[in-house]
């Protein structure tokens, strides 16, 4: 059987890595590195968390056909790279992509089984205290992002599923249920009904 694709985005501090991480470290899973042209961040691999390249080296590969989809955002370019992706399809195993909206309804007009994931914080109080944990932002750029937050949170109209990351090994298994065909309670059927849930009071 070959395997799924499976688009997991959401806004940042819903827990979307750590969940991709549990995720990648299963059986039959894997990630889809991304080339990028942005540097890398503390701690970020080459070949591991993204292809860091040039913006020579990426226009190359669109001119090569070499990506399912890329966009150009926050003035860098990032792309899927195509090969990697149809060669674990074919190979049976699940593939995971960590994109943006646009990639996202991309790849689903290609393959229209991919399945478009959407990671969310139990609440906004939570969000805020993860942003704040991290400690690799100034309170002065979290407030920045927390007022983007309504925008991000309101893509979901255009995903499949979503996920409350309330507590990672029930998240993963959430995920997991979904991935298998066994998470239909997980289907996004009203997108407005989680957009208010999330609206500020
Ligand atoms: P960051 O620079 O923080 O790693 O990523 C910025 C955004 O780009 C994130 O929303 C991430 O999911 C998205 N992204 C990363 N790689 C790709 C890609 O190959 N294609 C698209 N469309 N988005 C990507």
């Amino acid at each position: 059987m070959p395997g799924k694709l499976i688009i997991i985005s959401g806004p940042s501090g819903a827990g979307k890595g750590s969940i991709l991480t549990e995720l990648i470290n299963k059986d039959g899973y894997s990630f889809s590195v991304s080339m990028t042209t942005r540097a890398p961040r503390l701690g970020e691999v080459d070949g591991v968390n993204y292809y860091f390249v040039s913006q020579e080296e990426f226009d190359k590969t669109i001119h090569e056909d070499g990506f399912l989809e890329y966009v150009h955002k926050f003035e860098r370019s990032y792309g899927t790279p195509k090969k990697q992706i149809l060669e674990k399809i074919a190979s049976g195993t699940n593939i995971i992509l960590d994109i943006e909206m646009e990639g996202a309804l991309n790849v689903k007009r290609l393959y229209p089984d991919a399945i478009l994931l959407f990671v969310l914080p139990p609440n906004l109080k939570i969000l805020h205290e993860r942003l704040l944990g991290r400690g690799s932002e100034s309170v002065e750029q979290i407030k920045n992002r927390e007022k983007d937050i309504q925008k991000e949170i309101a893509e979901i109209v255009n995903y499949d599923y979503y996920v409350v990351n309330d507590e990672i090994n029930a998240a993963v298994e959430r995920v997991e249920r979904i991935v298998s065909g066994e998470g239909e309670e997980y289907r996004i059927i009203d997108p407005q009904a989680i957009i208010d849930k999330y609206k500020e009071e």
